[in-house]
């Protein structure tokens, strides 16, 4: 397999390069640096999308007339990683990057022309209605109910861990519509406005203190039909679609590529005895593992990559990408926190990261390490629990 980029890749590379240089400011990036949660605070992410919009570059992945790149498998991952490089914010994927596919696939044209343009804008900003309490891994178990009435369905129940609801003005949502059928028959996915009368969203503070989840509440919310997507009792088929682009519809190997950048910064810096902790045999080669791995990971992202421009989807081997990228993710926070040890302490959530006054002790780098080490333990349970994705692993790839 020849690995090498060509000199039309390169060519590419540069551009991107002097784009980077130009548009993303210092403040931006600073910002970026800075984001110790799973997304970018909003106004950091949409002040992002918007220069990308500008130029053309804020969905690669959408067909070409509706505003994507058709840049070839390997742009999209040159993209990718001199983002990483330059510290740029992500976009906020659950508008762009996740209900999109469902749309292009299950969405009618009126749905089509309504979202997509207002998604990309800005205008339409959205959050996603799986979990309930009591339904998380085992999803197809929700209560929160629909019926119909008139051109109306009448939605009751709740919603939880909603990332970002209080910033949503739209979320998408598995409702049940048939209470007597096998639980997967009957669902359905609903596009809802967050202003409908009726819907209230409570804050859920983390151990991290970081307020990205809520828990969302509908009493008797009326919404137009016209808002379903795809037909009644199949929401689940689309729904699962989804999930598949949750998990791993781009890469996560160019974000980790600086992290191990970052790791080896502060271990070459920090001391372990009279040497620096970089030259530690243990820990060089826990370093090495991780980097081993996502050598492999990288391989694995290189393939869903293909297999989308192909028009295909990423498959169960998104559960198994999830899973490398979690672990590698959360065992690179821990090797940080072991490197600068007490320097890490100040600044134990985001909280006091942002409100800190005083006098900083210790390097810059450990500023953001503990707030990020806690929101990260997050990441092995969203977007499906690190059990499951073995689970759907064993079935669909393996065949057990
Ligand atoms: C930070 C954060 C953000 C989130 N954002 C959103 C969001 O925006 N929208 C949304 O809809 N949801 C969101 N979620 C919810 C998330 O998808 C669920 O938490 C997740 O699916 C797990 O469900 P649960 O919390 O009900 O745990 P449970 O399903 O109760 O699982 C508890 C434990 O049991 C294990 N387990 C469960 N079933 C099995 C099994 N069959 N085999 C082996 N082990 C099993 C799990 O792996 C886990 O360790 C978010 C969660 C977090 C933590």
């Amino acid at each position: 397999m020849n690995i090498e980029f060509s000199a039309e890749d390169e060519t590419f590379r540069t551009e991107v390069q002097t784009f980077l240089k130009e548009k993303l400011s210092p403040e931006l990036r600073r910002d970026a640096e800075r984001t110790t949660t799973v997304f970018a605070d909003k106004d950091v992410a949409m002040a992002w999308q918007e220069i990308l919009v500008g130029k053309g570059w804020a969905v690669p992945a959408w067909p070409g007339e509706h505003g994507g790149t058709e840049w070839t498998v390997t742009q999209k991952y040159i993209w990718g990683q001199e983002c990483a490089k330059a510290h740029a914010p992500g976009l906020i994927p659950l508008g762009l990057r996740m209900l999109t596919p469902v749309i292009f696939r299950y969405g009618t044209d009126e749905q089509k022309a309504e979202y997509l343009p207002k998604m990309l804008s800005g205008e339409h900003y959205w959050c996603q209605g799986y979990s309930e309490p009591g339904s998380g891994s085992d999803l197809s178990s929700l209560k929160t109910a629909a019926v119909k009435d008139g051109d109306d369905y009448v939605v009751n129940g709740t919603k939880i861990w909603t990332t970002h609801a209080q910033f949503a003005d739209h979320i998408f949502c598995l409702v049940r519509t048939d209470p007597n059928v096998k639980p997967q028959i009957g669902i359905t996915f609903l596009l809802i406005p967050m202003d409908t009368p009726g819907i209230t969203v409570e804050p859920i503070i983390t151990i991290a203190d970081d307020h990205e989840v809520n828990q969302v509440f509908f009493d008797d919310v009326r919404v137009p039909q016209a808002n379903r997507v795809g037909p009644e009792n199949e929401g689940w088929t689309v729904a699962k679609y989804l999930l598949e682009f949750e998990r791993g519809g781009g890469g996560a190997t160019p974000g980790i590529d600086e992290s191990i950048r970052d790791l080896k910064v502060i271990a070459s810096r920090e001391k372990d005895g009279a040497s620096a902790l970089m030259d530690d045999e243990g820990f060089a080669s826990r370093l090495s593992e991780l980097e081993i791995l996502n050598e492999s990971l990288r391989f694995q992202e290189l393939r869903t990559l293909e297999a989308l421009t192909k028009g295909g989807s990423p498959g169960a081997g998104s559960s198994l990408a999830k899973n490398t990228s979690v672990e590698i993710s959360q065992a690179l926070n821990m090797l940080k926190m072991e490197a600068v040890h007490y320097y890490g302490v100040p600044h134990a959530n985001k909280i006091s990261l942002n409100g800190f006054t005083e006098d900083w002790v210790g390097p810059d780098y450990a500023e953001t390490v503990t707030p990020r080490m806690i929101n990260s333990r997050a990441a092995s349970i969203f977007g499906g629990a690190k059990e499951v994705q073995k689970n759907i692993v064993a079935k669909v790839v393996l065949g057990l």
